[in-house]
């Protein structure tokens, strides 16, 4: 392991980054929250593609909806018809979302609805001017990398889009002091950050709503990330009980097998942009609306309800933070673990004793994130376990695990920790 500490060292961060996961084995099949490798071992996966198999991979009802669909030769694509199964993906989406959002936009992939959610909320307000948060993560093409509040991304690329500022997440006074000019079209923010599973306090998406509707701004989630079940609620949004003006949607989605993505507004919003006589084509893209998104959208929405899968996502999930967060005081190193549901972190810091102090100092001056690196290797290596280095400072292991983890993935993921800190503590 020495030797692969020091490949780590010398290679670039994607190889890192994928040593971290396995490169150098060969994933043959997969099922629900496991994969399988060549010779049949088993790997539980808490990445699930970033977020993607919410329920699992390969899940046999998306299978067979999928399969359905091509086998019913409906006409698929027939621009400017209202295809059966969007009005029906829209509809069931609908259901679950805050009752002030009555519309559905569909496009492929988070990055486009943020895209698109960008221009909605210019062309309603009639500003220019988008708010986004320090150390958020909205996509990277270019007008979603404007809203990218780290630098890393954006460095070379620019010019970005005028007119999108920073303020820093879960910071009020800040954020009144740039709506107040009455000039922001949109504040674009996630309801827990994804980059190293950043919480709001209580009082802020609240408040975040009240300073929109006071300054005349668009409150757009971006819940691409925390959507469908992942934090314990269908939307990480219904934990303080908001209502934005729009919710960006994609990843989970459609339960892994087909690119989607989606924005529910308002009537006023949807309105106002496509009520519009002078021009046929406002915003879309061809391949929206697919059968085969909207099949697997439908598909995987009755999976999460039948499995009760958000509800696995808040008891679990809850519990495996706990667990974790229990084991702080026993480790020096580990600072805490947080989060909501199944969307967890664990934070890494430099223990106060002078030895270990500098042995961090040491490990994070060669190289950003190693020590985190120290957690997920092993993990990977001798528990199956697959996590990821993530956050600002790369001082947390990321979990987003399947939804549909059971209590025996759970023992398995809380002594696996266990062990592998204790390891590193030695
Ligand atoms: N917004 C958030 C909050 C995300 O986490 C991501 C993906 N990590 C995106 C947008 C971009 O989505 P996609 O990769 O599907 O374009």
């Amino acid at each position: 392991d020495k030797f692969d500490l020091h490949e780590q060292y010398l290679n670039n961060q994607m190889v890192r980054v994928l040593k971290t996961i396995g490169y150098d084995r060969h994933y043959q099949s997969a099922r629900g929250q496991y994969l399988y490798d060549q010779n049949g071992v088993e790997y539980l996966d808490l990445l699930s593609g970033f977020g993607v198999f919410a329920i699992g991979r390969n899940h046999p009802t998306v299978v067979a909806a999928l399969t359905e669909t091509l086998n019913l030769e409906l006409p698929n694509l027939v621009q400017l018809d209202v295809s059966l199964l969007s009005g029906l993906l829209a509809k069931e989406l609908l259901k679950t979302t805050p009752d002030n959002l009555t519309k559905m936009f569909f496009c492929n992939s988070g990055t486009e609805a943020v895209e698109a959610a960008i221009k909605f909320a210019r062309y309603t307000t009639k500003r220019e001017k988008i708010l986004y948060c320090e150390h958020a993560y909205h996509g990277l093409t270019m007008g979603a990398l404007s809203l990218n509040g780290e630098h890393v991304f954006r460095e070379g690329f620019g010019p970005l889009l005028p007119s999108c500022s920073a303020v820093p997440f879960n910071d009020l006074a800040v954020l009144e002091n740039a709506l107040s000019t009455r000039d922001i079209a949109a504040f674009i923010v996630e309801p827990i950050q994804g980059k190293g599973v950043n919480l709001p306090s209580d009082d802020y998406l609240p408040e975040v709503q009240r300073l929109c509707k006071q300054y005349g701004t668009l409150f757009v989630a971006d819940e691409v990330q925390t959507g469908l079940g992942r934090t314990g609620k269908f939307w990480a949004v219904e934990h303080w009980n908001v209502q934005p003006d729009m919710i960006c949607m994609a990843k989970a989605l459609s339960g892994g097998f087909v690119p989607v993505g989606g924005v529910a507004m308002t009537d006023k919003i949807m309105d106002t942009v496509y009520n519009r006589m002078d021009r046929a084509v406002v915003h879309g893209s061809t391949f929206s609306k697919n059968n085969m998104a909207m099949a697997a959208g439908l598909a995987t929405l009755h999976v999460l309800r039948e499995e009760k899968l958000v509800e696995n996502s808040a008891t679990l999930g809850n519990q495996i933070i706990a667990e974790l967060n229990a084991l702080a005081p026993q480790y020096e190193f580990l600072k805490e673990a947080r989060g909501k549901g199944m969307m967890i972190a664990i934070e890494f810091h430099a223990p106060k004793s002078l030895t270990l102090k500098a042995a961090w100092t040491m490990l994070e001056t060669a190289n950003k994130g190693l020590f985190c690196q120290m957690i997920t290797i092993p993990l990977f290596k001798e528990h199956h376990i697959l996590t990821q280095v993530a956050g600002h400072g790369m001082n947390v292991v990321k979990l987003l695990p399947p939804l549909n983890l059971t209590d025996k993935d759970r023992q398995h993921i809380v002594t696996s920790f266990d062990k592998t800190i204790a390891d590193t503590h030695k």
